[in-house]
């Protein structure tokens, strides 16, 4: 299974895909999580990107790209993989297909995880990661015993760098300009699912694996 997620920075896509890998066995390939690392590992291409994504700004695409064309040609993304964060563009977009078609492995579906904007806003500003176990959690959302379980176990609920208000509202806006025009991209190519992804993250799963 070859997919694309698409969603608004918040949709839940990360969250969605990482389930689906556990479920399905195919691999999460988020370029969020790869220039995070590349930030964090302070390699010379990291330094770059590092303000960049602090401003909540696009990485160029040809960046982008380099990434995800060796990222694809490893082994485990050979049975399939979940595009997470990628493509952002209109000419990733086209860039990804032209690297699908000379793998002569084409995309199965596009499929757009769709939220309300004050949910988005919500998951966005409350969004935390247990410093112990990596969990992904959330104020809003989550069981309190769950933050509970974390702080007491002696860890610390940490925020994205790029989840302060500021960010998020040009993390948006770029989604707006940049991104959401993808969702016609796909479309028109009759790629497109839809997702309603408001709910608890198992009822959303449920929902996105039926439409696979
Ligand atoms: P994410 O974790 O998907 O929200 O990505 C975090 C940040 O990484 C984005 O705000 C961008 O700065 C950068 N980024 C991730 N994926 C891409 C992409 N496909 N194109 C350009 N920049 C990206």
């Amino acid at each position: 299974m070859r997919i694309v997620l698409l969603g608004a920075p918040g949709s839940g896509k990360g969250t969605q895909a990482k389930k689906l890998m556990a479920d399905k066995n195919i691999p999460q390939v988020s370029t969020g999580d790869m220039l995070r690392e590349a930030v964090a590992a302070g390699t010379r291409f990291g330094l770059k990107a590092k303000s960049v994504m602090e401003a909540g700004n696009l990485v160029p695409d040809d960046v982008v790209l380099g990434i995800i064309s060796e990222r694809l040609e490893q082994d485990d993304a050979q049975d399939g993989f979940i595009l997470d964060g990628f493509p952002r563009t209109r000419q990733q977009a086209l860039d990804l297909e032209e690297l699908l078609d000379q793998m002569g492995t084409p995309l199965d579906a596009a499929v757009l995880m769709d939220v309300d904007f004050e949910i988005l806003l919500k998951r966005l500003t409350g969004r935390r990661t247990c410093s112990l176990t990596g969990k992904l959690l959330n104020v809003y959302f989550s069981p309190q015993e769950e933050l509970d379980a974390c702080t007491a176990a002696g860890g610390e609920l940490i925020q994205r760098e790029d989840d302060n208000e500021q960010t998020i509202s040009n993390r948006l806006d770029v989604y707006r300009e940049n991104t959401e025009p993808l969702i016609e991209f796909y479309r028109k190519r009759g790629k497109l699912t839809t997702v309603d992804a408001d709910g608890t993250i198992d009822e959303v799963y449920e929902r996105f694996a039926a439409a696979l």
